[in-house]
C-alpha cells in the first residue's frame, strides 16, 4: 500500500498512526520497514531499511540519515549507535533514522547510483521522471517531508580526509541553531548545491543540517563517537531528549569562505598538514618530489585559516586539490588563543607524566 499520498504532514504532533510505507508505528513502538523506492535489473525491489521509533512522550519528528553518496560509510555506524542508545521512555517525539539511503550505491561501494548520477542533486525528485529522480522523491515524501528537522551524516569524499564540521544555511536560523547545538567546532555558511538533500529539506520547511567527517569506506571510531554525541546534543536542543552534559568545543565559528590550495606541479607529496591545523599566508606547507626523491617545488600557502579537509592521496598533478582552508579573519585570534590553551595543556599533561 502507498500511504505517501494520503499522510499529511503535522509537525510536533504524536497521532497515532504516524505511517512510513503504509506502515504504522504507535507510541512506545519501534518498527523497521523498507521502504521501496526503485526496483532493479533482477525484478527485485530497491528498498530502503529505516527504524521509526516514536516515544511515549509527544515531540518533534526528525531524521538522521546516512550515505546519500553509498561509499560515506561512517554515518551508517553513526546510525547503528543511534538505534541502539534509543528508548521509549526517554525519547520525546519520533526518530526515523536511516542507514542507508542509497541502496545501489552502498551495494557497490560508490558514490553514485546507476549511470552516475549523482542522488544528491537530484532532490526533491520528480513523481515520474529518470530514476534518481524518481528515488529521490520516493524518499523526499515518506520521509523528509513528514519531519520537523534533519540531519544528514556525510563523509570527505574519496581520496581526502575532513575535519568534523557541520554544513548548513546559516541564514535561517532553525539551520543555524541546529548547527551550533550539534557542538563541532567549525560551521560552514553554504545552502548546499541545488538538489541537494539539505538545501532542498531546508526550502521545503524542514530545516536539516549536515554533518561531514572521515574518509569514505572506513568506520573511525573517533568520527562516530562525535557524530553520535553531536545528533543527541541537537535531540536534546530540541527536546527529544534528555539534557545531558553538554560537551561543548573549545571555539566555535561560522566559517563563510572557504578554498582549497591546489599543487601546480605533478609529482609525489610530501604534505606537512593535518586536518584541524591552524595555517598561515606564506607558510610551506609541503614539497612536491619528483622519483628520484629530488624536491620539485615546495607548497607555499596563499591562505590563513584551518584546514577542514586534506588530501589522503600521496601524488599530485597540476591542479590537484591539497589542503581545503576554512578562511579565518576576525575569528583568527579566538582559534589560536584556543589551539594555543590546548597545546599547553598537552605539554602540561606530558610533563606531569614523566615526573610521575
Ligand atoms: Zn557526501
Amino acid at each position: 500500500m502507498d500511504s505517501s499520498d494520503t499522510h499529511i504532514k503535522q509537525p510536533g504532533s504524536q497521532e497515532d498512526a504516524f505511517q512510513i510505507s503504509g506502515v504504522s508505528v504507535r507510541p512506545g513502538e519501534t518498527r523497521e520497514i523498507y521502504l521501496k523506492v526503485s526496483e532493479s535489473f533482477l525484478s527485485t525491489p530497491i528498498q530502503i531499511p529505516v527504524t521509526v521509533i516514536r516515544g511515549m512522550k509527544a515531540g518533534p519528528t526528525a531524521f538522521v540519515v546516512a550515505a546519500v553518496h553509498g561509499d560515506e560509510i561512517n554515518g551508517v555506524d553513526i546510525v547503528r549507535r543511534l538505534i541502539f542508545d534509543m528508548d521509549h521512555h526517554q525519547l520525546a517525539g519520533t526518530l526515523i533514522a536511516v542507514p542507508v539511503v542509497n541502496i545501489p550505491g552502498f551495494l557497490s561501494q560508490s558514490r553514485y547510483l546507476p549511470y552516475h548520477r549523482d542522488l544528491n542533486r537530484f532532490f526533491p525528485g520528480k513523481r515520474v521522471g529518470n530514476n534518481a529522480e524518481m528515488i529521490a522523491d520516493r524518499f523526499f515524501r515518506e520521509i523528509v517531508l513528514k519531519c520537523d528537522f534533519g540531519i544528514d551524516l556525510h563523509t570527505a569524499a574519496s581520496g581526502r580526509v575532513n575535519l568534523p564540521h557541520v554544513r548548513g544555511d546559516m541564514r535561517n536560523s532553525k539551520v543555524r541553531a541546529l548547527a551550533r547545538a550539534f557542538g563541532a567546532k567549525i560551521l560552514i555558511h553554504h545552502q548546499g548545491v541545488a538538489g541537494s538533500l539539505r538545501r532542498e529539506a531546508t526550502e521545503a520547511g524542514v530545516p536539516t543540517i549536515l554533518f561531514e567527517a572521515g574518509e569514505t569506506g572506513k568506520f573511525s571510531n573517533r568520527v562516530s563517537i562525535e557524530g553520535l554525541r553531536g545528533v543527541l546534543n541537537v535531540m536534546s536542543k530540541m527536546k527529544m531528549w534528555p539534557k545531558h552534559e553538554l560537551k561543548r568545543p573549545p571555539f566555535q565559528v561560522i566559517v563563510k569562505s572557504s578554498d582549497w590550495i591546489r599543487a601546480r606541479k605533478g609529482g609525489i607529496l610530501d604534505l606537512n598538514v593535518r586536518p584541524g591545523d591552524l595555517i598561515y599566508e606564506g607558510d610551506a606547507i609541503g614539497s612536491i618530489l619528483n622519483p628520484f626523491g629530488r624536491t620539485v617545488t615546495r607548497i607555499q600557502s596563499k591562505l590563513t585559516g584551518i584546514a577542514i579537509g586534506v588530501t589522503s592521496a600521496p601524488i599530485t598533478v597540476p591542479g590537484t586539490a591539497v589542503v581545503h582552508v576554512a578562511k579565518l579573519k576576525k575569528a583568527l585570534a579566538l582559534v589560536e588563543r584556543s589551539v594555543r590553551q590546548t597545546r599547553s595543556r598537552k605539554n602540561l599533561r606530558k610533563k606531569l607524566k614523566r615526573k610521575g
